[in-house]
């Protein structure tokens, strides 16, 4: 059953400064304006740009697609009536697409569902009283009650500091709780909200923003959305520079204990079985994916979204800390064996699991110099890929697509 409502406010992993990575997650169907944010990579300026196409009113036209996606025009030159290719980009997942609009512009938008993009009217509708679309940002704004930070990269945190002054500000004041693993809420207290790089906004004395520390494998509830908890687990992002010492990130396990549905968010992280086998290391992703076999069943597990910041085309060594096509492949093979040895154990089975399906959100795409929009092109590697396993045959990849909003 369909419960959370994800909006990419950010889907990108720079190395431009907009849009990177920020996910607001909402209760489907909510009554309120309260959020979570996976990340905070983008802030204020970027829900005022998913406000800008999310007018229940209208229809969305062509021009709101094309501010919707400035950003990609800002990379590429739009052939108008040119290259009208018929590419399915899988912006949303295919049994919650109403209405599907075909343009000419950009080849990420031949085909584009215009009706998840923005807001959805019930957000909208929330915010009527507010006239103007800075007022309405706000006010959603004021609705994130917490952020779940992977890791302290800037990327992942710059729209959140430079928005944290809002707290204080009286016509918007709010309380929020910023939640990581010790090496992420180590580092913000140090080196961000130290009085010198950012005032120190966390301090009692102001009472608007608590920093707190969450144990591995932990579930954390939340107050506010009580049917939901939100385990985190730590993971390898590639080595520090200096010191070569191992840097870490982390990926988040939601789940509606009620509803028994999941969804995981993915921060940046390497992975390379080979790598891992051989150097005899901790695999994290084998710990995470054993904990999520056991935790949630396939059938529940609505979606995955995940890094893939790099062409399979670029060398290892220059990942530093992130996917390509080829691991995020070897990680969903993984994935695909523990889902059957579990299936297999329960039903002394016949060797396989009924569909392996699986929807999985591409996100933090790097966008590098060249013709073709990156996010393009790691698509399809990961679909050529995938089309040479037969157990992989049955997940829809998607792209995180800014200002998208998934239903799962
Ligand atoms: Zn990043
Ligand atoms: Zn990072």
């Amino acid at each position: 059953m369909v419960c959370f409502e994800v909006i990419i406010l950010g889907g990108l992993g720079g190395p431009s400064e907009f849009s990177t990575q920020c996910f607001m997650v909402r209760p489907l169907d909510s009554d309120n304006l309260k959020s979570i944010c996976i990340d905070g990579g983008a802030g204020v300026g970027h829900i005022m740009d998913t406000l800008l196409i999310s007018d229940e009113d209208r229809n969305v036209t062509i021009e709101d697609f094309n501010r919707a996606n400035d950003d990609f025009n800002r990379y590429f030159n739009i052939c108008h009536n040119k290259d009208s290719k018929d590419v399915n980009y899988n912006v949303n997942p295919d049994r919650l697409i109403t209405k599907r609009v075909r343009y000419n512009t950009t080849s990420l938008s031949n085909v584009i569902d215009t009706t998840m993009l923005g807001f959805s009217n019930k957000v909208m509708g929330l915010l009527e009283d507010k006239p103007t679309v800075l007022q309405k940002a706000y006010r959603i704004y004021q609705g994130i009650i917490s952020y779940f930070i992977t890791h302290p990269h800037l990327d992942h945190i710059n729209g959140m500091i430079l928005n944290s002054p809002l707290l204080v500000d009286k016509e918007v004041e709010s309380k929020k709780t910023i939640y990581g693993l010790d090496f992420t809420t180590n580092a913000l207290k140090s080196c961000i909200f130290n009085d010198i790089i950012w005032p120190n906004l966390s301090d009692s004395k102001i009472g608007k923003l608590q920093i707190e520390t969450l144990n591995e494998y932990d579930s954390h509830q939340l107050r506010e959305f009580p049917e939901w908890e939100i385990v985190p687990f730590r993971l390898c992002h590639g080595v520090k520079i200096t010191t070569e010492i191992r840097s870490y990130s982390t990926v988040y396990l939601v789940r509606n204990k009620v509803k028994k549905n999941a969804i995981i968010f993915f921060g940046d992280m390497d992975y390379d079985q080979i790598l891992v086998k051989n150097n005899n290391k901790v695999d994290l992703l084998n710990i995470f994916w054993n904990y999520l076999v056991e935790a949630v069943p396939l059938a529940n597990l609505s979606g995955i979204f995940i890094e893939c910041s790099s062409s399979s085309k670029i060398n290892d060594k220059q990942l530093y800390g992130h996917l390509s096509p080829k691991h995020l492949i070897s990680a969903l093979r993984m994935l695909y064996d523990k889902y059957l040895s579990i299936s297999n154990s329960k039903n002394s089975g016949d060797n396989k699991i009924q569909k392996f399906k699986l929807n999985v959100i591409i996100t933090h795409v790097k966008m590098v110099a060249d013709s073709r929009d990156s996010r393009e092109t790691i698509l399809e590697e990961l679909k050529l890929l995938a089309k040479e396993h037969a157990e992989l045959q049955d997940i829809t990849f998607y792209l995180a697509l800014n200002k998208y909003r998934f239903v799962l």
